[in-house]
């Protein structure tokens, strides 16, 4: 396990205390850690891959790259083919992710598709995010990574199964128990801000003003606003469960 090899990826940037924080502590457990990550902030880039334009790559630290202009996609994407030379690392991380990724986010989220992008590489892949909006306890939340890279480095991970790790903001202690939960709903309450330019021209502003997602029991929202470190895992088949035991549509 001391032999694994981690790439860390986010879609917070290269510099984010998230990812840099995590990266301190498992690189104190295992044998190879990068860091491959976006030089900017691009929460909300969604699993967007770079391919109407060519990308370089830039190393900041011995074992810290960033990818100039490169999504979090594009980040797992070239970690794998150039940082790695082409060897799969045994497990790609997305995060810590600046707040969290819950119902609904996980479509825009970067973080996710991190995991997303590694998961369809073949490679055990989680994304981890941080359920606060400020004093964000990354010390913690890491020893809950370094466990879980534990867990998964030791029984893999189902095929085209991925997971998406939220992490209340808590002392490591105070965490409780894992819960294996399903996506949740937001309740959107996303406001359009308007402003005028210096000229007098309208401008917008798409902003979460509020955080609110449905309470329903064992969804990821419900899991961490009870103290529970909420794990879905997500597959790569998007389709609709219902056509599993076969539907109908348009007569
Ligand atoms: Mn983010």
């Amino acid at each position: 396990m001391k032999d694994a090899s981690v790439l860390l990826v986010n879609d917070d940037g290269y510099f984010s205390e998230g990812i840099l924080t995590l990266y301190e502590v498992l690189k104190k457990e295992f044998k190879t850690v990068k860091v491959v990550a976006p030089d900017r902030n691009l929460s909300g880039a969604g699993h967007a891959l770079t391919f109407t334009k060519p990308l370089r790559i830039r190393q900041v630290d011995p074992d810290v790259y960033t990818v100039i202009e490169g999504t979090p996609a594009d980040c797992v994407h070239l970690g794998v083919a150039v940082v790695f030379e082409g060897k799969k690392p045994d497990v790609v991380v997305s995060g810590i992710n600046q707040g969290p990724n819950l119902g609904e986010d996980i479509t825009y989220s970067g973080t996710v598709a991190g995991a997303m992008e590694g998961a369809i590489l073949g490679i055990p892949s989680m994304a981890v995010s941080l359920f606060a909006r400020e004093d964000f306890r990354f010390a913690d939340a890491s020893l809950v990574v370094l466990d879980l890279l534990k867990k998964v480095l030791k029984t893999g991970l189902p095929k085209n199964l991925y997971l998406n790790v939220n992490v209340p903001n808590l002392p490591y202690k105070e965490l409780k128990a894992y819960a294996i939960t399903r996506q949740g709903h937001r309740i959107y309450k996303e406001a359009v801000i308007r402003y005028r330019d210096p000229y007098g021209q309208p401008i917008y502003w798409i902003a979460a003003t509020e955080f609110n997602w449905s309470s329903e029991p064992w969804t990821d929202y419900w899991a961490v606003a009870q103290g529970f470190v909420s794990i879905t895992p997500l597959d790569l088949d998007l389709t609709n469960p219902a056509v599993k035991k076969g539907v109908a549509l348009f007569r």
